[in-house]
């Protein structure tokens, strides 16, 4: 049980407009934080009003990026009770990047009370409106004081919030995504399967190019081959060939281990559909277009939930996905999802809770 200090604002932020929230834009009155300091653990839980941190400039996370972050979200249901989705597969993500990346463990009941402390401090910042929520971004940074590389001694562990609108003001719309060739993300052994800033920073070059060329996301190939699919930028991804669902394999270590896309696997088992984990390669997505077996294509995350894809371009080649728009399962799978979330569906596989 984390002792947690409370040092309340005693000027709230006025509300933003909540019509046009988008994503990641506010933030709420207060955060939580927490220090760690080699022999004495975790300490100095708190609770106090938003704003920016006092750091060193030689403060580690600034040159070596030993930091790592989450998301999950708060949502409210019709009788105003607030609840979580599946926030204890977050922080089990969340201590295996720390471990990954040389980052004192959380104990996990800390982690969800902080959560769930912070949420209820700034509850009134939860939307009402259909569709909308409340992101919650837990991260850790190294704030020791030296250029040496070296693992911290000290860290700071944050927790902000931020409401958030739907993904898709005009319901879920397809995406069109640009197979990327050149960059990579991730490769075996190194960090792709934890959530860090770094692979992001890396992958903003690729995005950057997608983007130009008026694609909203980037389909990253596996490292060594450059052949096979390894995710979409922020989100897993999945394909239905010829009625079979295939998602990339983690085995590989390359690819971020969604709690989107387990619950998605989940689903898709529990309604007798063939769901497989493994190697795809670009070419066999092309064969199956070819051959008009490529049934849907979807990309699977906490902010979109789901998001169905349109349109592949790989190398100027576009394979258009469903006559580019969303397909079946796609849509049934985010109106589960999310009907579980928002508690307006039994929670079957009992993955809500409340806060
Ligand atoms: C967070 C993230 C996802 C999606 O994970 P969820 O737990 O479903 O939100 C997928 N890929 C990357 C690279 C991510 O950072």
């Amino acid at each position: 049980m984390l002792n947690i200090r409370y040092e309340l604002t005693k000027t709230k932020k006025e509300k933003p407009d909540y019509s046009k929230l988008g994503f990641g834009k506010y933030f709420t009155d207060h955060m939580f934080l927490m220090d760690y300091t080699q022999g004495k653990g975790w300490h100095d839980a708190r609770i106090v009003p938003y704003g920016p941190l006092c750091l060193d400039p030689s403060c580690a996370v600034f040159h070596y990026a030993q930091e790592m972050f989450e998301g999950l979200k708060a949502y409210k249901t019709a009788s105003g009770e607030v609840q979580l989705f599946r926030p204890d597969k977050n922080i089990e993500r969340m201590n295996r990047t720390n471990e990954r990346m040389c980052i004192p463990h959380v104990d996990p009941d800390d982690a969800l009370q902080a959560i769930k402390a912070i949420v209820k401090t700034d509850i009134d910042w939860v939307p009402n409106e259909e569709g909308k929520s409340l992101y919650i971004r837990p991260f850790i940074i190294a704030t020791d004081c030296q250029l040496g590389v070296h693992p911290s001694h000290s860290y700071l562990f944050v927790i902000i919030l931020s409401p958030v609108g739907a993904y898709y003001e005009s319901g879920i719309d397809p995406v069109k995504i640009y197979i990327e060739r050149e960059y990579v993300r991730a490769v075996k052994g190194g960090t792709g399967f934890a959530k860090v800033g770094g692979n992001y920073a890396s992958s903003l070059k690729g995005q950057e190019k997608a983007e130009k060329l008026g694609y909203a996301q980037v389909l990253w190939l596996d490292g060594l081959h450059r052949k096979y699919v390894d995710e979409v930028g922020a989100m897993n991804v999945f394909f239905i060939i010829d009625g079979e669902v295939v998602t990339p394999a983690l085995d590989e270590g390359s690819i971020l281990p969604g709690v989107t896309r387990a619950s998605a696997i989940e689903l898709m088992r529990s309604w007798g559909m063939k769901v497989s984990e493994r190697l795809l390669s670009v070419d066999e997505i092309t064969e199956a277009a070819a051959s008009g077996k490529l049934d849907e294509a979807f990309g699977t995350g906490t902010a979109a939930v789901i998001s169905p894809i349109g349109e592949l371009n790989d190398n100027g080649n576009k394979i258009v996905i469903n006559g580019g728009k969303i397909g079946k399962v796609s849509k049934r799978l985010y109106d589960t999802l999310t009907s579980i979330q928002w508690g307006k569906a039994p929670d079957e596989f009992g993955w809500t809770t409340k806060v």
